[in-house]
């Protein structure tokens, strides 16, 4: 798909929707079905984004009449926050959950069933419940699917959909007065030219900035280029200190290491270092008696992913060891690898049997 610019104003739009994650695709489809006119300008194919890659899949709680269960939610995300959460984001985002994901589900979206024929519910770090839908370990690309397909069948009906265009900046609308907002944005186009696109509201649906580390999990279109138009516009910026660390990925030498989902621990693998991991092949009791885990957090290898990491971290810098192992030989082989089919592959290709 390509855009239609004949010079370099682009036709005005009503949104201007930046990045196609699942932010950009979901609310371009709800505004455009809304009556809107709407763009969506994005800087690589529709489907390049972290969406794309995300593995474990997304938490709520579906049953919107069941208050305790609502309310654990809201108590596990406060205690994972480590007290720093705003109740009242957090209280919307849990009480909301069920009627978003249905909107993904009436998108197309599948998620994997139980043999009962009921959603089948996993568990992640700092969750005390069942309450992650997925779909396999790779739900964040049936996501993208769905988004992608809905976004696809739109553009017959007009919605406007620039692939391989990057935006640059955001233009104000008063070049001394921030506070007066802005009237659309520039982007470099495929031909190498800059265009602009005048709209009365500009989304920044583009993503995080991983790529600002040595190494990261995240896909190379993470440069944080909406935080950075946003600043340079005037806007507030706030809670840049809040960046979430992976813990667990393949321990390759590579500056974009393979996640392993934190689902992996939600189903019963085990952090050990390599001392503890010999250790525990001495004896038959269960490796998770020897997880080093167990002295940073009573929920051992299942806490949430800052305390992992963070202990991790302790662990190499007083051993030297180049990694932590993740231990999954006490679990059943042909369900884990039914489970996470992307990572069996993947592990694979560099010669390890998940199992
Ligand atoms: C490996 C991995 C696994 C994950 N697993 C999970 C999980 O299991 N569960 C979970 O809840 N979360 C998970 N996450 C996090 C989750 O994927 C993200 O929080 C979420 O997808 C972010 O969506 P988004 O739409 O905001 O951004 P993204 O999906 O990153 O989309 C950003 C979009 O903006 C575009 N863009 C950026 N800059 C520009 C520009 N200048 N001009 C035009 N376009 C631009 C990008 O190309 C991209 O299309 C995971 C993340 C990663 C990387």
């Amino acid at each position: 798909m390509a855009g239609d610019a004949s010079n370099r104003d682009l036709p005005p739009v009503d949104v201007a929707v930046i990045g196609s994650g699942i932010a950009g695709l979901f609310l371009a489809l709800r505004c455009f079905r809304a009556g809107l006119s709407v763009a969506i300008i994005t800087k690589k194919s529709l489907s390049t984004s972290s969406t794309n890659w995300a593995q474990g899949g997304i938490a709520g709680v579906l049953d919107v009449d069941n208050q305790a269960a609502l309310e654990a939610h809201v108590q596990d995300t406060i205690a994972s926050g480590g007290g720093l959460c705003d109740e009242q984001v957090v209280r919307s985002v849990v009480y909301e959950a069920a009627s978003r994901i249905k909107d993904l589900v009436d998108q197309g979206v599948q998620f994997d069933l139980s043999a009962e024929g009921i959603y089948d519910l996993t568990r992640e770090g700092g969750h005390s419940e069942h309450r992650i839908l997925h779909s396999r370990d790779r739900t964040g690309a049936e996501i993208e699917r769905a988004l992608t397909e809905g976004a696809a069948d739109e553009y017959e009906s007009g919605l406007r959909i620039f692939e391989d265009w990057m935006v640059l900046d955001l233009v104000r609308r008063d070049l001394q007065r921030p506070e007066k907002g802005v009237a659309g944005l520039w982007c470099l186009a495929p031909d190498g030219k800059v265009y602009t696109l005048a709209s009365r509201c500009v989304v920044l649906a583009s993503g995080g900035a991983g790529m600002l580390h040595l190494a990261t999990t995240n896909p190379p279109v993470s440069t944080g280029d909406g935080v950075a138009m946003a600043h340079r516009v005037g806007a507030d910026i706030s809670d840049m200190e809040f960046i979430q660390f992976h813990p667990t990925a393949l321990a390759i030498d590579s500056q974009h290491p393979f996640l392993i989902t934190e689902a992996m621990r939600g189903h019963g693998a085990i952090l050990l270092t390599r001392s503890e991991y010999k250790e525990w092949k001495h004896t038959d009791g269960f490796p998770s008696d020897f997880s080093y885990m167990n002295r940073y957090s009573t929920k051992g290898s299942l806490d949430t992913r800052d305390v992992v990491a963070r202990a991790t971290d302790t662990e190499l810098k007083k051993s030297g060891d180049s990694h932590v192992l993740l231990v999954t030989e006490h679990l059943d082989v042909q369900e884990i690898r039914e489970e996470f089919p992307t990572i069996a592959n993947k592990l694979a290709e560099y010669g390890i049997d998940l199992g």
